[in-house]
């Protein structure tokens, strides 16, 4: 494991995203034992999900173009891409257009995880990572099952799958859950503050809250009781306290 790819893939005189060498913003994790698991949610060419998992001092990585799925019987295409460093973990902005990967990130999901699989180099070579996750938004068991392109230097496909346990559901995590574990924010709000662009952005958040961007018209709409007011009141009621305490 090595980031010799994610560096060469990156200008780090351009974009603030970490180098990954000694003496960065290190998040190092604070019990040596437990593992770091991030999902970033990235509007680049396409909207996709990053999904990491802290293994031999770097996170492995795969992109899930649909994000995870909590339901066992959903498998989700995820593409192994190259290793990132650790300071990884925390980013969360805008990545210049024209640089790789150019949009905005956000962290959508972090917390650790556990391998489940005894030999954890052992099942990456085998193609079948059992693993737990302790996320704000997923937990529970999970697998990763490589599909084809074994051992090559191309992207392999793998499979996230959710295993059956008390954290699957059939509940539309991705749709549901669409804020920043980190700050709260949608990926329309990082642009904004990144001086990204935020239509761009706009496009990986969900539609209803991109309606709800609209601040002028949602407060009006809230003292009137239009039809706004009752899309905004199917939210799930956690999301809605976030967006109301942001507006001051
Ligand atoms: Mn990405």
């Amino acid at each position: 494991m090595s980031l010799k790819k994610y560096r060469e893939k990156r200008d780090f005189k351009t974009t603030t995203e970490p180098d990954g060498r000694p003496g960065g913003s290190s998040m190092a994790p604070k019990k040596k034992s437990s593992l770091i698991y991030v999902v970033q949610k990235h509007r680049a060419t396409s909207l996709h999900y990053d999904f990491r998992l802290e293994y031999n001092g770097v996170l492995l990585s795969w992109a899930v173009p649909k994000g995870p799925s909590l339901d066992p019987a959903v498998k989700r295409l995820a593409m192994h891409v190259e290793d990132h460093p650790l300071d990884y973990t925390n980013f969360e902005g805008v990545i210049p257009e024209g640089e790789y990967g150019g949009g905005t990130v956000m962290v959508w999901d972090n917390g650790t995880w556990t391998p489940e699989s005894e030999d954890v180099e052992k099942a990456l070579k085998a193609g079948d990572l059992k693993f737990n996750l302790q996320g704000k938004k997923l937990r529970g068991s999970w697998v990763l099952v490589r599909t084809r392109g074994f051992g090559g230097g191309s992207k392999e496909s793998w499979l996230l799958i959710k295993h059956r346990d008390e954290f699957a559901s059939t509940e539309d995590i991705a749709a549901e859950q669409p804020l920043s574990v980190l700050s709260g924010r949608l990926l329309a709000d990082i642009a904004r503050d990144g001086g990204g662009d935020v239509a761009k952005a706009a496009t990986g958040d969900p539609a209803v809250d991109a309606a709800k961007k609209n601040a002028g018209k949602i407060d009006d709409a809230r003292k009137t009781k239009t039809a706004v007011t009752s899309r905004s009141a199917a939210k799930p009621a956690k999301v809605k306290a976030k967006r109301i305490s942001r507006k001051k």
